[in-house]
């Protein structure tokens, strides 16, 4: 079984019915609708194609809702337009501006002419393209084009450590979460967050509607980088969101801010996700290259909850070839460091986390152990299981089928619906005959595992942690 989950973003040569099938097959766990792009008509359809296939298969999967944000975007245009080094770019806030009658582009945001100044960097599509102001004039900012390239539409823009005055959720932000309880979506990504605060509100919002989805914190402005301890405790997960992050902050301290927040996810047990540009190349290539390659092993060596893909499954040439690549290259990096014996990264901080921590000492300690079973409702005890990155599978039965789903987003958890039963005793026996009639982890009669679950202790419920045997 494969560790580390993977996350697939949606797009125009993965939205029918039986490309979402063949993603899954290949492995996806997560299916991530990026809001920067599409209408609700389009969203909507697709999460009802992948409620449809949850409800035919054992493990359903996931679904994110990334929100759109802040950005800042450059406007359409009717055909590409080549940047030159050293040539003038005209960015307007005229809405009304049509590049091909006024040789300007327009800008989706007002204040932009207030926000940059003389001598301000703007990055373009993530750092393609880099421009630099060289005057104000009314609504127009003219540019410097540094480094040039090939502007298409809607392109986004960073001002590199720029305090911008765009709210942190947008009305569109609002509009598309409440979309999302209304779908039934599993998780939120909320784009450019810049403190605790905005996940707050976010929370609070869904909590107001009586949703449980989970809050995924991307980290991609300098604030937040500046903030990760507050962000983490507020938020369900995080996401190292790492196209926008390397235009807010140096592209060099990517990996240094990556590295960082895998260490503190054991500290403060929430998934995280490595995400943009993993396979990029291929996009346009059926194999990837040997430094992609290396960086989808070095997430999972980090042992991160999840890797994601976004162009290559969105509107990439080759996206069932990049889950493939994705799976194998992780299933290689695994393969290696599940032999190791040290592979726990985080201290206990209660009762029930040292009983976690036992489960995956006695994993290593007793090789006849071949899964951790735990009895789970929310998924917060297989969550805290999992945060100690034991050697052998952990197994969520649960009595609520969004646990199951939310799961698909934690590092070495499957996870499985039962019926729960006043008498614990009866529910584990539910929980071992599902196993098994499932082939979960291809676990057999016979084989022994760690239990961490309720047991009656008189009349009383106590958590406890028992070997037992299938
Ligand atoms: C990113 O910037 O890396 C990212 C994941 O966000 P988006 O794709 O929404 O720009």
């Amino acid at each position: 079984m494969r560790r580390i989950k993977i996350v697939a973003t949606v797009g125009p040569v993965t939205e029918s019915l039986e490309m979402l099938e063949k993603l899954i097959e290949k492995g996806v766990n997560v299916f991530r609708l990026n809001f920067s792009h599409g209408d609700h008509a389009w969203h909507g359809r697709v999460i009802d194609r992948i409620q449809k296939i949850n409800k035919t298969r054992a493990y359903p999967c996931a679904i994110m809702l990334d929100t759109k944000g802040p950005e800042i975007r450059t406007g359409d245009l009717k055909v590409p337009i080549q940047l030159k080094k050293g040539k003038t770019l005209i960015l307007t806030v005229d809405h009304a501006s049509d590049y091909e009658a006024s040789g300007k582009v327009s800008v989706n945001y007002d204040a932009f002419i207030y926000d940059v100044a003389v001598g301000d960097t703007i990055l373009v599509d993530n750092g393609n393209m880099t421009l630099r102001v060289k005057e104000k004039k009314k609504k127009d900012v003219f540019c410097e084009i540094i480094d040039g390239g090939e502007l298409t539409s809607r392109r986004h823009l960073n001002l590199p450590g720029k305090d911008v005055s765009l709210d942190s959720i947008t009305d569109k932000d609002w509009a598309d979460i409440h979309f999302g309880i209304k779908k039934g979506v599993d998780f939120i990504a909320l784009s450019f967050v810049r403190s605790a605060e905005e996940i707050r509100k976010v929370k609070q919002f869904l909590q107001d509607k009586k949703s449980f989805i989970s809050v995924i914190a991307k980290i991609e402005t300098l604030d937040a980088v500046e903030r990760l301890g507050s962000i983490f405790e507020a938020s369900d997960g995080i996401m190292v969101a790492r196209g926008d992050l390397g235009a807010e902050i140096p592209f060099a301290e990517v990996p240094i801010v990556q590295w960082e927040i895998a260490r503190m996810a054991g500290q403060y047990r929430k998934p995280v996700i490595v995400a943009t540009q993993m396979l990029e190349s291929m996009q346009h290539s059926p194999m990837p290259t040997r430094a992609e390659v290396t960086d989808v092993f070095a997430a999972t060596w980090q042992r991160n909850d999840a890797v994601m893909l976004s162009g290559e499954t969105a509107g990439g040439k080759f996206p069932l070839k990049s889950v493939e690549a994705m799976r194998s290259i992780a299933l290689a990096t695994e393969k290696n460091y599940l032999t190791k014996r040290s592979i726990r990264r985080t201290e206990p901080d209660c009762e029930r986390s040292e009983f976690c921590k036992s489960a995956a000492a006695a994993a290593i300690d007793l090789p006849e152990i071949k899964a951790i079973v735990v009895i789970t409702r929310s998924g917060h005890m297989a969550n805290m299981m999992a945060s100690f990155r034991p050697q052998v599978p952990v197994l969520a039965m649960t009595n609520e089928i969004d646990t199951c789903r939310r799961m698909q987003l934690v590092w070495g958890v499957e996870a499985a619906e039962i019926k729960f039963s006043s008498d614990p005793e009866k529910t584990i026996q539910r929980a071992m005959k599902k196993i098994i009639e499932q082939k979960m982890c291809s676990i057999k009669k016979g084989d022994k595992f760690v239990l961490l679950s309720d047991i009656l202790a008189g009349k009383n419920m106590m958590p406890a942690l028992q070997i037992r045997e299938f």
